[in-house]
């Protein structure tokens, strides 16, 4: 008899990417899955340890999953990062945990639900490996025209405010041909775009292939229209991969470049190992070379002892950048971090709330002026779904990866279809505009 399984994912990207390795790996076990909490026997959680809020919202469905249990018998699994980091402690005497897996153990996950299903037999998974890619696995993404693709796991930089190198181990790339099988696979079921995802993808080495070597692979696998990747670490950006962006048609225009901060000192109380002048210098070369590109970031307020002009120093940086779009998070403290063993997480909440508005009104002012120069542009737009908001309205994203939405006028407009849209309006994140003609 098949059980059934409800799923559920916090956080990043690559959990995303996981959580779609963990159902083919039990589907192909005789696993089923359902949308409907209420209808499962087993529920899992793929989880994240990134930020303090995401331990808060899975604490909290936790909580909620005790009743059930006690009514139903549920088998409860925690998977991933959070699982990794804070291991047993997560399974204290009245836990409604049954089964622990981190991101390198979801090959056993079959077998620990059975044991738990039948036996009742608690089962915990947190080895980190240095080996397991999954290469062999094909994960099942049926939604929409774009897929990721993961061609890397865990990290080595050992940013001091990071807890990934901890719950996903060692920097592991995974074989080109693997990676190109399955953007062929992706490619032959409709996806027209593939996003590469890996920790730091600059460090992607298999042999003599590097990541600049692997993207222009990728973006030549037929059929594929368009390939982003995420993220590149800024202390190694090869040049090689800058004029791979530049050159091949099919990547996108698209760098997303982490800052996390513009200060000198607490970049090196981060281990970020680059300077605010370098920074800068690399994104203006990359600017130089591809005058149009986008360029995103992510960057971290209240770090530990972050002063005033440590934060001003960030603010100029965004300033002189003038990145398209910013990612702003407060910095929290995760257990195991070397920020966490070295430094007191000691800027007050309040400071970091108002450093954190300043730099998000100061971005969307920024963003804004970038899209109003877009205005009476006709730009390439990837057709992706309906609009939520408005049935009567496409919603697509540019080559530079800014969100477009545009009217269901147009013969043969359909999601996976490219169209020219004569952008006429523009807000911080949004472009709006009409189709002019399907391209393909
Ligand atoms: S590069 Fe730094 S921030 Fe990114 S995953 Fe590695 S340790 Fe974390």
């Amino acid at each position: 008899m098949s059980h059934v399984v409800y799923l559920e994912t916090f956080g990043c990207q690559m959990n995303e990417y996981d959580s779609d390795i963990v159902r083919t790996i039990l589907k192909q076990n005789d696993f089923v899955f359902t949308d409907q909490i209420e209808s499962a026997q087993v529920v899992l959680m793929n989880t994240c340890a990134i930020r303090e809020t995401a331990h808060e919202r899975i604490h909290g469905r936790l909580g909620r999953l005790k009743h059930m249990k006690r009514e139903r018998g549920l088998v409860v699994g925690l998977l991933g990062c959070m699982a990794q980091n804070l291991k047993e402690d997560l399974l204290t005497k009245n836990s409604v945990i049954d089964v622990l897996v981190g991101p390198d153990g979801y090959r056993k996950l079959p077998d620990l639900l059975l044991k738990a299903i039948e036996a009742r037999a608690p089962g915990v998974e947190v080895t980190l490996s240095e080996y397991e890619t999954y290469a062999d696995i094909v994960p099942e993404q049926t939604e929409g025209v774009t897929a990721w693709v993961s061609v890397m796991r865990g990290c080595d930089n050992f940013c001091t405010f990071c807890v990934v190198p901890y719950t996903r181990g060692r920097e592991r790339s995974q074989d080109p041909d693997s990676i190109l099988f399955e953007v062929e696979t992706l490619a032959a079921s409709g996806i027209k775009q593939v996003t590469l995802l890996g920790q730091n993808v600059n460090s992607y080495k298999v042999n003599g292939t590097d990541f600049a070597d692997l993207i222009v692979r990728v973006a030549d696998v037929p059929g594929i229209e368009r390939v982003r990747f995420t993220s590149p670490h800024p202390k190694d950006f090869p040049e090689k991969l800058i004029e791979a962006v530049a050159e091949h048609p099919a990547i996108c225009k698209h760098i997303h470049l982490p800052l996390q901060s513009g200060s000198d000192r607490l970049l090196d109380l981060m281990n970020r190992t680059y300077t605010q002048r370098e920074f800068i210098d690399l994104a203006n070369q990359m600017k130089t070379r591809y005058p149009s590109l986008t360029l995103t970031t992510d960057v971290i307020v209240g770090f530990c002892s972050e002063s005033d002009d440590d934060f001003e120093d960030t603010v100029h940086t965004m300033e002189e950048v003038e990145f398209n779009a910013a990612f702003t998070f407060m910095y929290s403290e995760r257990k195991n971090t070397i920020a966490a063993r070295r430094h007191a997480d000691d800027v007050p909440h309040p400071v970091k709330v108002s450093r954190v508005t300043r730099l998000v009104e100061l971005q969307n002012r920024i963003s804004y002026q970038h899209n109003l120069a877009y205005i009476g542009q006709s730009l390439e737009v990837l057709v992706q779904s309906e609009a939520r908001k408005n049935p009567d309205q496409w919603i697509g994203r540019t080559d530079g990866n800014t969100m477009t939405v545009f009217p269901k006028t147009g013969e043969g407009v359909c999601p996976g279809k490219t169209v020219t849209v004569a952008i006429l309006d523009a807000t911080s994140h949004t472009l709006i505009g009409n189709v002019l003609a399907p391209d393909i």
